[in-house]
């Protein structure tokens, strides 16, 4: 379970609701700030919640006024549908809340076994808490204020073991007043960023390591789509190095949305490399290759950037003058989200989003096969563009690109 799912074990069940009573209050993040645009976005943001809720039948998606409304889902659904939806982006956060009359009846006696169902939930024989209440509509007798005072103090007699700390409570019991009432205990973060294909289409470079998996990623939270394209050197490399690759682009399109991913077959254009250029720039050839073979890929399925997991002066490839060198063959802006990112940093992303395992399983590399002794750490352009000068550069590439095997991750 991702480290932003906590809590939600103790949340299950934890209103003893029947079937399909649970609503669920996902709140979105920088959609607002979208102005013209924002029926848009709420519509893609919509559309993202769905897909993401594809496994649950009767889950409907209503939108509020800066939120959605998510019911048809069952208390045993719940966990698993949280977990969903906390990997969408462009949200904020969710509630499991219970829904009720704008009565204060009502609303006291769904706080109280709120309350109750909590601390028993919980174990807590003793707890602080404090009420804090928003009246969206106006038109309800009590302010913000007033309620909060009188539904604390209801709450405070109804359960025992409770006292008030309005500062560090255990526990805030939410109730706002809306077009229903809703009452909440548990905030559960979701992952921020922008809806998915809110943003356009890029695409993403993505090795069986530790650091593209996470450049995608950070890549979509900006509701950018990934296309993706992993460079592979059968027989040198295995099938299940390439099965591995199928694996993480899986896994980052939980978050991403589909992938589409080519995988390019790059033995021959590194066996002529290796025969016929010399050996310590090998390593800065091959990249010259791969960006190249990215960009056209790009093109031809209308994504407009190139994402890479780089960071700065991590291996030889990637000083300053290597990143100088294999950047100047394409025109497209690259995307290094991972450029100033220290790899313990990287590490702690890649264990968030569940690629680290992956991640880290042995199979080799199509870069770590043909890898040269001692590789140039500051390649000069002049003398690179002169050393490849000798290799039919663009037929190797369409050769590539026409050759590359499709594969569709949804
Ligand atoms: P990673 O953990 O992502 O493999 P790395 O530290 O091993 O990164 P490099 O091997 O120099 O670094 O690769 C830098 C970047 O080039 C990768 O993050 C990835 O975007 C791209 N790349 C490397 N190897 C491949 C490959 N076989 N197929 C597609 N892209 C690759
Ligand atoms: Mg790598």
């Amino acid at each position: 379970m991702p480290v932003y799912c906590a809590g939600l074990q103790e949340s299950k069940g934890v209103f003893g609701l029947g079937e399909n009573d649970m609503i669920l209050l996902v709140r979105y993040g920088e959609i607002h700030l979208k102005g013209l645009n924002r029926p848009h976005f709420e519509s893609l943001q919509r559309q993202a919640i769905k897909r993401a809720l594809a496994e649950f039948p009767d889950a409907k998606v209503e939108k509020g006024y800066g939120r959605f409304y998510v019911t048809g889902i069952s208390d045993g659904e719940l966990p698993r549908a949280v977990e969903a939806i906390t990997k969408v982006f462009g949200l904020h956060s969710l509630s499991p809340a219970e829904e009720t009359e704008k009565d204060m009846d009502s609303i006291n006696e769904m706080l109280i076994r709120m309350v109750k169902d909590y601390m028993a939930g919980k174990g807590l024989a003793k707890a602080t808490f404090k009420v804090q209440a928003k009246r969206a509509d106006k038109r309800f007798p009590l302010s913000s204020m007033q309620l909060a005072a009188t539904l604390g103090g209801n709450i405070l007699e109804a359960v025992e073991g409770l006292s008030v700390d309005v500062h560090h409570p255990d526990f805030t019991v939410y109730v706002e007043v809306r077009e229903k009432c809703y009452g909440y205990i548990d905030v559960i973060p979701c992952a921020g960023g922008m809806p998915q294909r809110s943003n356009g289409r890029a695409m993403l470079l993505l090795s069986g390591g530790i650091d593209s998996p996470v450049a995608g990623y950070m890549i979509a939270k900006r509701g950018v789509e990934l296309n993706a394209v992993h460079y592979h050197s059968f027989p040198y490399t295995s099938e299940a190095a390439k099965q591995k690759v199928i694996d993480l682009a899986k896994i980052v399109s939980e978050y991403s949305g589909r992938i589409r991913l080519n995988v390019v077959s790059f033995t021959d254009i590194q066996m002529q490399i290796y025969e016929k250029c010399p050996h310590e720039m090998l390593v800065i050839i091959m990249r010259r290759f791969m960006m190249r073979i990215a960009q056209r890929l790009a093109e031809n399925c209308g994504a407009q950037a190139i994402v890479t997991g780089e960071s700065i002066g991590q291996v030889a490839s990637q000083t300053m003058e290597s990143i100088y060198v294999t950047n100047s063959v394409v025109s497209m802006p690259v995307f290094r989200p991972l450029i100033g990112m220290d790899k313990i940093d990287i590490i702690d992303i890649a264990n968030k989003i569940n690629t680290y395992e992956t991640s880290i399983l042995p199979y080799e590399d199509c870069c770590t096969v043909f890898v040269p002794k001692h590789p140039t750490t500051r390649p000069k352009l002049e003398r690179i563009v002169e050393a490849e000068s000798v290799l039919d550069i663009e037929a190797l590439v369409a050769q590539a690109v026409e050759t590359a095997e499709y594969i569709r991750i949804d």
